[in-house]
């Protein structure tokens, strides 16, 4: 299979400067997807340079808001364009199912729709009362300049467009490494970005290893922000590689997110199976790789019994196989080192006294589940408890554990414990005592009676080692700008403060 040129430069495709190349596997069968160019600190300085000129030099950063706006509601109206290729790119690439490629697709749209309209509704500087008829004072935003913006293989089209819609909202420019995993759907955005009318040099792509590409890009001196999304060894190296130059750092990083689930949620057979329906949506959609992904279940005890047997009953009926098939629910794990992971995972579990209530094992191979594809079950383990490696570390995998409560105060004790604090969920009759749960959570996100949606609109962040900063909302868009006080005094003369 011949190589595509992957790294984009000032306008231009071209392969690393090494020559490096490498392959793409399909995770559903381990065969070769396509073989793309590998990067190296030489092409990293190459896109930062371009980056940089384009920003110092370039008009985009001076482009009207309104032109810069009309852009991304461009590449919006191209990612629909585009959408079933995408979703197909999306489902090879990362083993999700075509569905949620089409998600992905919408989501990524709504998000270019969104910061397109928060900056056009921008009234363009906060005047401020300096109380002197004599000053006048606003408050400008400006854009940060060079962003660097790193992204992981869960979500590789929306992860990047979290960053690149409010980056380019804002007028910076930006070198975006997508993860060396799963590197297709970037690209393809950025052919989109360039069919919008996006300037030369203001998107650069380089695809290549977290080490050296991303690595690079955070301690470069040229580099202005960098943006990260992974996981929190990766994020930590990039705050401290990020640190000698005094970068602005934000970090998206891991979760272990509890779903408590109190007694009064199931009061009834409608309850009782939209709890057990959305903790099986928590754990197991994109078989559970997703940080926000409700792997630790909090359940009361009295319901324990019941609600385990049921949730056993309908884990073992997920239809597992390549995510391109009709009917597959649930994809295979993205990688063999994934598959590995989720296997020593359960292993530690069961050492530790965890029981098996299902999964727990790759699943027999079959027409839709080729031997070599990295599927696994999906899993419960009952009888779990909070000093467990699997309760603690973000697994991401198929892996549910749970953990029983008997008062409200316990549920909320085994909510927070947890170095992560990105998102959780309550489950709750009781409007009261959900909302006050809810309140005591210690995370970035926490759904009431849901799991799951997210809102462009809305801040999405973690608490604790979960990260640093927010995506989405007007906080997403601040991330990328600087704020500038322009005093500006009417009345010059002098202050008289020194009496020479
Ligand atoms: P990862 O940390 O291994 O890799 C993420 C990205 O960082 C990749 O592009 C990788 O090449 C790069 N990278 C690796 N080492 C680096 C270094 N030293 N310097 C700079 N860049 C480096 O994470 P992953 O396995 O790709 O993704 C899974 C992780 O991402 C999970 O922990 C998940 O929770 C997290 N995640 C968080 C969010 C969020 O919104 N908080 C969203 C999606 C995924």
């Amino acid at each position: 299979m011949s190589a595509i040129e992957t790294i984009h430069i000032d306008g231009h495709w071209r392969p690393a400067a090494s020559g490096g190349t490498r392959e793409i596997l399909d995770p559903a069968d381990a065969t070769v997807l396509a073989v793309v160019s590998e990067g190296g600190v030489e092409d990293t300085d190459a896109a930062v340079e371009a980056a940089r000129r384009a920003f110092d030099t370039g008009d985009w950063p001076r482009t009207p808001t309104a032109e810069r706006a009309a852009l991304l509601r461009r590449v919006a109206d191209l990612l629909q364009r585009d959408r079933e290729e995408i979703a197909l790119i999306e489902s090879r690439d990362t083993g999700k199912t075509l569905e949620e490629g089409r998600v992905d697709v919408d989501d990524v749209t709504a998000a270019f729709r969104y910061f397109a309209d928060l900056v056009t509704n921008e009234s363009g500087g906060r005047v401020v009362d300096a109380g002197s008829a004599d000053v006048h004072s606003v408050v400008v935003h400006e854009p940060v300049g060079v962003c660097a913006l790193i992204t992981p293989w869960n979500y590789p089209l929306l992860q990047a467009s979290w960053k690149i819609a409010p980056a380019l909202a804002a007028g910076n420019t930006f070198v975006l490494k997508p993860s060396e995993v799963t590197p297709l759907s970037t690209a393809h955005l950025m052919r989109l970005l360039a069919e919008a009318g996006l300037p030369d040099g203001v998107a650069n792509l380089v695809t290549g290893p977290g080490d050296p590409v991303g690595a690079r890009m955070s301690s470069h001196p040229g580099v202005d922000l960098v943006s990260f999304t992974g996981g929190l060894v990766s994020g930590t190296k990039v705050a401290a590689a990020a640190a000698a130059t005094v970068k602005k750092v934000a970090l998206e990083l891991g979760g272990k997110n509890p779903n408590i689930v109190f007694a009064d949620a199931c009061a009834d057979d409608e309850g009782f199976d939209t709890a057990v329906d959305q903790a099986l949506n928590a754990a197991f959609i994109h078989s559970g790789q997703v940080c926000s992904a409700g792997s630790r279940l909090i359940l009361e005890e009295s319901l324990h019994d019941r609600f385990v047997t049921e949730l056993a009953r309908r884990a073992r009926r997920i239809r597992l196989g390549r995510g391109t098939e009709p009917g597959v629910e649930c994809g295979p794990l993205v990688s063999q080192q994934q598959l590995d992971k989720t296997e020593a995972y359960v292993a530690s579990a069961l050492a530790e006294g965890a029981v098996l209530r299902c999964g727990g094992k790759r699943p027999e191979p079959s027409e839709t589940r080729p031997a070599t594809g990295y599927f696994y079950e999906p899993t419960v383990l009952d009888r779990c408890t909070r000093e467990m490696r699997v309760v603690r570390e973000e697994t991401f995998g198929p892996i549910l554990t749970v953990e029983t409560f008997r008062t409200e105060d316990e549920a909320v004790a085994l909510a927070n414990d947890t170095e992560y604090g990105l998102a959780g969920a309550v489950f709750s009759g009781d409007t009261a005592r959900a909302r006050r749960v809810a309140a005591r959570l210690r995370h970035g996100t926490v759904w009431i009676n849901d799991y799951h949606p997210y809102l462009p609109q809305a801040e999405w962040g973690g608490f604790g080692k979960s990260g640093v900063g927010r995506e989405l909302g007007p906080t997403g868009l601040d991330e990328y700008r600087e704020a500038k006080h322009v005093y500006e005094n009417l009345r010059p003369a002098p202050v008289r403060w020194f009496a020479g």
